[in-house]
């Protein structure tokens, strides 16, 4: 889901236009506000169910009115028993809701216990292993509006509106069912019965509408793999129209049902989803659920939500319906499987809404990543990974699982190159065990490993379990062609180590400037390069490639440099001399030195201001040596030879 307030609207030429969050603070309004609403969400009580059986549909059929909070109606539910001996089907059932009857076999259930938010069914005898069997629950209740607005009635310019926000915990508050991230059921049929003068939304395609007495019922068909917190309804005076995304010789149908005061603004601002669907086709495969459809219903809620082929969203700007539509591949065709994870939902989102920016309005694209990386430096802390799903600051930080779960995708592109990074997110997407089920970080690690052809648990310890960022001191001078910088990292977080990344400085003056990529691998490194110009200044990561901050760029004489150690003469005799070119102003540290078998021979201080160290070789056998020079905030290292 995504929650949007602040827009800066502009037009694009065509049929584009754009709102763009430029503003950290207003991020971070936005995730204060689904973190309150989350907080309310987890009610003490709440379980999850753990019962052996695979969901195998829902038929649904629900009765509401969009002026009144309450809901009727039966579930049907398909399982097979998972294990020998099952001999009870326990589903997640809010106690706010009244359980009027059981029907198992055509006949009405005698053994059923409605308690602690969990309906248990007793069967007269244990079911068989893998046998599809069924059974209804008929009920009718108001749902707690707790979270986001689970089950929430308003109204818009007068007229009545209700419309349901299960994730994460949600669904059962308003219909029975197993309410968890590991099993999907494999399609659903949705009955909704309203008055006829309104139009109901949901998950599918409506395969039709008839008169019930003085309601209209709505039949959408679902024939896809669906978690529970995707399900969905919406009832109000809809208008719908329809757009089409061309399919090679096909058409997808993008099917909006939006308020009729909003129209002429949703006619404006909704031909943004068609370049927008075929740039995730073209990245990462064909729309999930395209035997059927995309589209959006309006509601209330000040945002998006993700439901499974029929998006929830408050308005149509361009990048709440860019995230939102990049769940359907992230959060809905391959779902997180395990509210710890919801970076591979949300962290995703936010980076495709970043990729409709990179090639449909390529001059934003930039001043995304700089927003982003602003928000994750406003705080010393914190990972993508969650590592508390009761603590709601936690699972849905817009700082931490958005932002950072975004960019640390960026920077794993920055360092893997476009090839490998997309090649192992298509893996990702379609690997037969993952596609239209759950994926847990370790799954898209090993995809991303095996494209790259690397091992990448440095990059994950560094940025998904691990906190924090570098902090870069850059001291640069030029000398005739050559320029001469070092790099210096410190870490936001104590917990953090040092970041091994690639970096990109740019050299540039009035008429020139050259883009440099270097890896940095150790603090303190230095780097010399040649360019055909006098630059001016250095900028650091001019292009927001890699998340950083507090970094400070300074020009300094070539003696304030880090000249690397030179070691005279070479080869030696009876003594050798390191001179530090006057880099050692500030720099304590000591030298080490090994002989060719890895033995130390020496170890020997240095304190700042000094400019040499001569060591005494006399007692040194003729052969190579390595010597290594540990500084406060660089090291260097390289080998001399002694000669008799
Ligand atoms: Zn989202």
């Amino acid at each position: 889901m995504n929650k949007t307030l602040l827009f800066i609207c502009f037009m694009f030429s065509g049929m584009l236009q754009a709102q763009v969050n430029f503003n950290p603070d207003e991020l971070n309004i936005i995730a204060k506000g689904e973190r309150d609403s989350f907080t309310r969400r987890i009610m003490p009580g709440y379980r999850t169910t753990i019962s052996a059986y695979d969901v195998n549909y829902y038929r649904c059929f629900w009765v509401v009115n969009p002026s009144i909070r309450q809901i009727s109606g039966n579930v049907t539910v398909l399982f097979k028993p998972m294990q020998p001996g099952f001999d009870s089907l326990v589903l997640d059932m809010n106690q706010a809701l009244t359980v009027e009857s059981v029907f198992y076999h055509g006949q009405p259930a005698v053994n059923w216990l409605h308690s602690s938010d969990l309906l248990t069914v007793h069967f007269p005898n244990s079911l068989p292993r893998n046998l599809l069997d069924s059974l209804t629950v008929f009920y009718h209740g108001v749902p707690p509006d707790d979270g986001f607005g689970t089950f929430v009635q308003a109204t818009h310019n007068g007229a009545p509106v209700l419309w349901t926000l299960s994730e994460p915990y949600g669904a059962s508050n308003w219909w029975p069912c197993k309410n968890d991230l590991t099993d999907k059921a494999d399609s659903v049929d949705i009955f909704i019965s309203a008055p006829s003068v309104y139009k109901s939304a949901s998950n599918g395609l409506l395969v039709e509408t008839y008169q019930a007495g003085a309601n209209k019922v709505y039949h959408w068909k679902h024939r896809y793999p669906v978690a529970a917190y995707l399900i969905c309804l919406a009832v109000t005076n809809y208008a719908s129209f329809t757009q089409l995304v061309p399919f090679g010789g096909d058409n997808l149908h993008v099917l909006n049902f939006v308020y009729p005061e909003d129209s002429a603004t949703a006619a404006a601002q909704l031909p943004s989803i068609i370049p927008m669907i075929q740039l995730y086709d073209t990245l990462f495969g064909i729309y999930p659920f395209q035997r059927e459809k995309y589209g959006h219903a309006q509601f209330g809620w000040g945002g998006g939500m993700e439901h499974q082929t029929m998006t929830f969203v408050a308005d149509f700007q361009f990048e709440l319906i860019a995230h939102e539509l990049g769940h359907m591949w992230f959060g809905d065709k391959v779902t997180c499987g395990s509210w710890t994870d919801i970076w591979l939902n949300e962290g995703f989102a936010t980076y495709l809404s970043g990729l409709c920016y990179e090639h449909l309005l390529p001059e934003f694209w930039t001043r995304f990543r700089e927003v982003r990386i602003q928000q994750i430096t406003s705080r010393p802390g914190g990972s993508v990974y969650c590592s508390d799903t009761n603590n709601i600051d936690r699972i849905f930080d817009g700082r931490l699982s958005y932002a950072k779960g975004a960019m640390v995708l960026h920077q794993l592109r920055w360092i893997m190159g476009d090839q490998a990074f997309f090649t192992g997110l298509n893996n990702y997407l379609d690997d037969f065990s993952l596609a239209y089920q759950f994926a847990r970080t370790e799954n898209l690690k090993a995809h991303l490993e095996s494209s790259w052809g690397q091992d990448l648990t440095w990059y994950f310890n560094d940025w998904y379990t691990g906190e924090g960022y570098p902090q870069y001191q850059v001291n640069w001078s030029q000398t005739a062609d050559t320029v001469a910088f070092s790099l210096r990292q410190t870490q936001s977080s104590p917990t953090a180590s040092f970041f091994a990344l690639p970096v990109q400085l740019k050299l540039k003056n009035t008429g020139h400037d050259t883009l440099i990529r270097v890896t940095n691998t150790f603090s303190g490194e230095l780097f010399k390069v040649r360019i055909p110009f006098n630059a001016d200044s250095l900028i650091f990561d001019p292009e927001f490639q890699i998340i950083s901050g507090n970094n400070i760029v300074s020009s300094v004489t070539e003696h304030g440099l880090q000249a690397r150690l030179q070691p005279l003469p070479n080869p030696a005799t009876d003594h050798i001399t390191f001179r530090f070119g006057g880099l050692l102003s500030g720099n304590d540290g000591r030298i080490v030195i090994y002989d060719d078998f890895g033995r130390m021979k020496d170890e020997v201080s240095a304190a700042a201001g000094q400019t040499e160290i001569t060591i005494s070789t006399t007692a040194y056998p003729a052969g190579l040596y390595l010597y290594v020079f540990l500084g406060r905030d660089f090291r260097d290292s390289g080998k001399f030879i002694i000669s008799r």
